[in-house]
């Protein structure tokens, strides 16, 4: 074991801790501690600054859900801060720990419990390719997944992420029964193993890990699909809003994904490069092989042209076209140029296309639209991941006004505690109350929720 001089002036014992874990597999290799500490952030110019020497002390790796219990109760005792980590994917520093201790790596619990009609149970540090991959043996999916599904893990995406991937079906995660059952470990004097279900599971629903390590999930499936990738190339960004926002409301048109978007943001993908018409904006969709003739109908009417279309592949050589979509855009242009940056926001259900339009009209080449349709609280809606030409922190802001003035919901990805980011100003009382019960000493990942006092 090393030593860590730097802990010398904290208030934990992690030496202590270490050694009540004894066992559980350590890594205080300060290399692979300082990647472990950090997840993509970076997109975020403001958040890379002020992240960038928060890192824990020691990686512990339980292999086991016994591992997670003695790792909760060796850090009661001596007051060590935990950070979850599962494939470290998250956008906003979610599992960087900003006050050391130690990060909880959770990948080893990947096991699948059962697979049932409609639903499957596994460990939290599976990942999600590994689900599909799994239950589709039998004939479903997961309803929904982020782009970086191929990465991410299952804990991640409930206690990190929002949607994805099929939420134009679907809603986001946090809609009643995108999560059915949750195996949590506390934090509290006696740490315990509670099962929560439900609207309960909302408790540790995008809460960062911090209230309660998720050892196991309970996910709804839908009906697997024979998919296809298809990109749709438009003459102007306004024709590809129409088509998208069509294919969303059309009922009788099996998909998963659809997200407008603008040049030049398609000559990031140079994956796809000749896929992609010059100049032209377009609509990236996945539709099911039964409902492509019909897609067909729908984009001749509206002066479209289908430039690409080709079965899903997921496998290790192939690339999906989901990757060009949600986050990954952002990804993909940051290779072409470090001074992108992007924004979250939400749009007006009622006056979709309008807003997007007047929105669009306010910026000139500063923000370069992506969108993705959404089906939210029973109603056809639009998120909107724009990329920003970065300048200065304070323009960000005033970019974000600019669509709040206009009735468009911004969620702040360039901040890293949950009330922050949610923009309501206010932790969620449910996990406010239960991070009380679980967390009394604010181990789990301090400094996330702000609104938050350690016993
Ligand atoms: P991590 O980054 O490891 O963790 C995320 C958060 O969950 C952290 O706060 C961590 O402490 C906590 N956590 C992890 N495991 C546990 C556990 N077992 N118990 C308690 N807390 C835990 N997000 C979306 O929602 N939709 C997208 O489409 C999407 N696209 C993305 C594209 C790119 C290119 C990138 C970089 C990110 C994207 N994200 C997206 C964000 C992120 O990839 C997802 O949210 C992903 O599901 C996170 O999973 P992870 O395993 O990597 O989590």
């Amino acid at each position: 074991m090393r030593n860590h001089p730097r802990n010398a002036a904290r208030d934990f014992d992690l030496a202590g801790f270490i050694a009540a874990i004894d066992g559980v597999p350590v890594i205080d290799n300060p290399g692979e501690v300082r990647l472990k500490s950090k997840d993509y952030s970076w997109f975020s110019p403001i958040l890379k600054d002020i992240l960038r020497d928060k890192n824990a002390d020691v990686v512990v790796c339980p292999r086991n859900e016994e591992d997670v219990l003695r790792i909760a109760r060796a850090a009661v005792r001596h007051r060590v801060p935990i950070t979850a980590r599962g494939g470290g994917t998250g956008n906003y520093g979610q599992a960087t720990p900003l006050n050391g201790g130690a990060v909880i790596d959770m990948t080893a619990l990947n096991a699948i419990q059962w697979v049932k009609p409609g639903k499957v149970r596994v460990q939290a540090g599976i990942k999600l390719i590994d689900i599909d991959n799994e239950v589709r043996k039998s004939g479903w999916e997961l309803r929904m997944h982020p782009s970086t599904k191929r990465m991410a893990t299952v804990g991640g995406f409930v206690a990190g992420g929002s949607g994805g991937v099929g939420s134009v079906n679907h809603g986001y995660l946090r809609e009643l029964g995108n999560v059915l059952g949750a195996r949590v470990v506390t934090f509290d004097d006696e740490p315990r193993i509670v099962e929560l279900r439900d609207t309960d599971t909302l408790t540790i629903n995008h809460a960062f890990g911090t209230t309660g390590i998720i050892t196991e999930l309970e996910m709804p499936l839908a009906a697997a699909w024979p998919w296809f990738d298809v990109i749709i190339a438009v003459d102007d960004f306004a024709n590809a809003v129409r088509i998208g926002h069509q294919l969303a409301l059309a009922d009788g048109l099996v998909k998963k994904l659809v997200t407008p978007m603008a040049w030049p943001i398609p000559s990031y993908f140079t994956h796809f490069k000749s896929e992609f018409p010059r100049d032209r904006s377009c609509v990236i969709a996945m539709i099911a092989e039964p409902s492509l003739s019909p897609l067909k109908s729908l984009v001749a009417a509206e002066g479209g042209e289908i430039t690409y279309c080709v079965p899903s592949e997921e496998g290790p050589d192939s690339r999906p076209l989901y990757e060009c979509t949600w986050n990954h855009t952002t990804l993909h242009a940051l290779k072409f140029d470090r001074k992108i940056t992007y924004l979250q926001s939400l749009y007006p259900a009622e006056r979709l296309e309008a807003a997007i339009a007047e929105i669009r009209a306010l910026f000139q080449d500063e923000l370069m639209p992506h969108l993705e349709f959404i089906r939210y609280n029973g109603r056809v809606q639009v998120s909107g991941l724009h990329l920003i030409r970065y300048t200065s922190a304070a323009r960000v802001k005033e970019i974000f006004a600019m669509h709040e003035a206009r009735g468009v919901m911004i969620a702040d990805p360039h901040v890293f505690t949950l009330e922050d980011g949610t923009r309501h100003r206010g932790t969620d009382a449910d996990q406010l109350s239960f991070k009380r019960k679980v967390d009394p000493y604010g181990l789990l990942n301090p400094g996330k929720m702000r609104g938050f006092t350690p016993a």
